[in-house]
């Protein structure tokens, strides 16, 4: 089983945790990532209707699934000619993103009017998306220190038809200096992308555990923030896109352990690991969610939302 996973490049050290993780199951995991993913998309409901948009694409012999978790999302299962070369992307009808992507702001919940902040929201799939959810109304203060994928964040809000977001090019660690307290926060979170190897299959050997550690401490310092500025009974998810327990549960459980928040229940996916490694956690992390490629056919993910007691 590890020759296996070395013949498909994952180092040592990964490849022996992921079994250690996963047993068996860890190779159809990777066989899984090494699988390009469906290309999937969500209506933009502020420019359109999801039965006509979809209508419209069927016409053109575009044919797609539902994503089960999000009534705006669909991945293709025919696409004739790409769909961004369609004039309903162009003209910002549709985005594209991958099933569970769309998952936190569902997650998240943004009603119209609240105070929201998106603590890492470049390129702005998951801030357009809560901008949909909030039929544009209320605010998104939408954090990131990626200056050109900021740049690519104004286009794709531009072209979506978002208006009610307040873009920041800074560190969200800088988030109190604001001076607002936020209904719902959204931390999708800087993380070594090991969820993401279909489409960096150069992560399979090029991360290390110095990377992990590094991640882990940098979304405990933005989640320890982001609890600082949540009103009480607010809530906040927090997500990431790699499959290890350090950036995932570990963090999920200090957070658990160090602040007055309570862990909510989360529909779909898979419970999240309650003893990675052999570590005891809490009971009641399980009900964090992961999302598998060999199962859900995702990227591997891992979403959690916890409300400020
Ligand atoms: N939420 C985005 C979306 O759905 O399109 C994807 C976010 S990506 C997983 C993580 C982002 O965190 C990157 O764009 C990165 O530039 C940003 N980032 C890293 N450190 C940050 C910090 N201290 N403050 C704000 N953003 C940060």
């Amino acid at each position: 089983m590890l020759e296996k996973l070395f013949s498909l490049g994952y180092s040592k050290t990964f490849a022996e945790r992921y079994h250690e993780l996963w047993g068996e199951r860890a190779l159809a995991i990777a066989e899984a990532m090494e699988k390009p993913l469906p290309r999937c998309f969500r209506v933009n409901t502020l420019r359109t209707e999801v039965p006509r948009l979809t209508k419209l694409l069927n016409k053109k012999g575009f044919q797609f699934k539902r994503v089960p978790w999000t009534r705006e999302g669909f991945c293709l299962t025919r696409e004739p000619f790409s769909i961004t070369s369609t004039p309903e992307y162009l003209n910002g009808l549709l985005y594209i993103q991958e099933a569970s992507s769309m998952y936190p702001p569902v997650a998240l919940e943004p009603k119209p009017g609240e105070i929201i902040a998106d603590m890492a929201a470049a390129p702005g799939g998951k801030t357009s998306h809560m901008a949909q959810l909030m039929k544009n109304e209320g605010i998104i203060y939408a954090f990131d220190v990626g200056e050109d994928r900021l740049k690519e964040t104004r286009l794709n809000l531009s072209r979506l038809g978002v208006t009610n977001t307040i873009l920041i090019h800074k560190s969200s660690l800088h988030i109190d200096e604001l001076g607002v307290e936020f209904d719902k926060i959204l931390l999708d979170a800087p993380c070594t992308g090991s969820g993401t190897i279909h489409k960096n299959p150069e992560r399979k050997a090029g991360r290390t555990m110095e990377d992990v550690k590094f991640c882990q401490s940098l979304q405990m310092k933005l989640l320890k923030k982001g609890l600082s500025v949540l009103k009480k009974g607010g809530t906040l998810v927090y997500s990431t896109c790699s499959l290890e327990p350090e950036e995932n549960e570990f963090v999920l459980q200090w957070v658990l352990d160090n602040f007055d928040v309570e862990l909510l229940p989360l529909r779909y996916g898979e419970p999240a690991l309650t003893k990675p490694f052999g570590i005891e956690l809490s009971g009641v992390i399980k009900e964090a969610r992961r999302f598998y490629p060999d199962r859900h056919v995702t990227s591997g993910f891992f979403v959690a939302k916890v409300k400020k007691l």
